[in-house]
């Protein structure tokens, strides 16, 4: 699922693609927005922060976060037909699109509460004022074993997967299945993120003021306090998951409990910067099988054997938030 990056790789690709150009057709397919026009206006370039894609266009941002399914995909001009369809595309600039057979509503999903994989794979809300829309029941549990294959999107995105078209002469970008399109003028940006705690793929995050973030609740489960945004930006369940096994920490482990924060930190930017650029991520060095414990359940653990077991635990996010996770009984203690 996409973490910070790949965002930051949207990023990337998307101001490499459209820097410096001027927008020829512009539609955001969100009803907010859907009558806002930015034809004419030179693309100032793209940044990420945290999980949030910023693509900056003349005075405004247009902002988008992945959820659980989203993308921005690069299509040559050429390529479309009147219903939005694009053939031949290339793959997603997530490069993580996982084959789930149920398209996302593409509701918003309130991102910075950590991703919601736990309550998407019950594909059931506990209950209707913890529910945020869109949350349940859009993506189905896929199988252990495909859970890290995530080759090129194949097939055409369907006109109502296709939330955001951004066109200039040489290239097109699709914003798919996108969790969260919004329009801001720039200026406000940091009203709206100013709340993200520092940015593990920016080029100097100030480790010590995640870490003295997130020791200021010290009983708390170690894996929400990676999770929340509001501490450090950019980690998703999937990280987490795997951070607490190279660890050997169980998830349920406290803030407290789980040892020098800032060598969490450190390990998250880590793992962050060697998958940036990847197209499939890996935890393990091994690009075909990728994980140690997300999304290996009942498989054996790759360096002891015993059996990888799941459940869901208490993040701590709100005091009620529970989440999906795997470890190994022997080597998370
Ligand atoms: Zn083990």
């Amino acid at each position: 699922m996409p973490e910070g990056d790949s965002a930051w790789r949207a990023a990337h690709h998307l101001g490499r693609a459209l820097a410096d150009r001027t927008v020829e057709r512009f539609e955001l397919r969100v009803p907010a927005h859907a009558t806002a026009d930015l034809r004419g206006e030179r693309i100032a370039g793209a940044d990420a922060r945290g999980k949030h894609v910023l693509l900056r266009i003349g005075r405004f941002t247009v902002h988008s976060h992945f959820g659980m399914d989203g993308s921005w995909r690069l299509v040559p001009p050429g390529e479309q037909d009147a219903a939005g369809r694009v053939a031949g595309a290339p793959p997603p600039l997530t490069g993580r699109t996982a084959q789930r057979g149920a398209a996302s509503s593409g509701s918003q999903t309130g991102p910075d509460a950590a991703d919601n994989t736990s309550r998407a794979r019950r594909g059931a809300a506990r209950s209707a004022s913890q529910a945020r829309p869109g949350a349940a029941g859009s993506a189905s549990r896929a199988r252990p074993s495909a859970r890290l294959q995530r080759g090129p999107s194949t097939g055409w995105p369907a006109a109502h997967r296709i939330r955001a078209i951004i066109g200039t002469d040489a290239v097109i970008a699709l914003g798919i299945d996108l969790a969260v399109c919004d329009l801001w003028p720039t200026a406000d940006e940091h009203r709206h993120l100013g709340h993200l705690g520092p940015d593990l793929l920016t080029d100097a995050p100030d480790l010590d003021e995640a870490a003295r973030r997130i020791l200021a609740e010290p009983d708390r489960p170690i894996t929400g306090a990676l999770l929340d945004q509001r501490n450090v930006a950019g980690l998703g369940n999937e990280y987490v998951t795997e951070m607490c096994f190279l660890r050997g920490a169980l998830p349920s482990r406290t803030v407290a409990e789980a040892g020098d924060i800032g060598e969490w930190l450190a390990l998250g930017r880590r793992l962050l910067l060697a998958n940036r650029d990847r197209v499939e991520r890996t935890f393990t060095g091994d690009l075909h099988d990728g994980a140690w414990v997300f999304g290996r359940e009942g498989l054996p653990c790759k360096r002891c054997g015993a059996i990888i077991e799941a459940g869901e635990h208490d993040s701590g996010y709100r005091g009620a938030e529970r989440r999906d996770s795997s470890w190994c009984p022997h080597c998370q203690r």
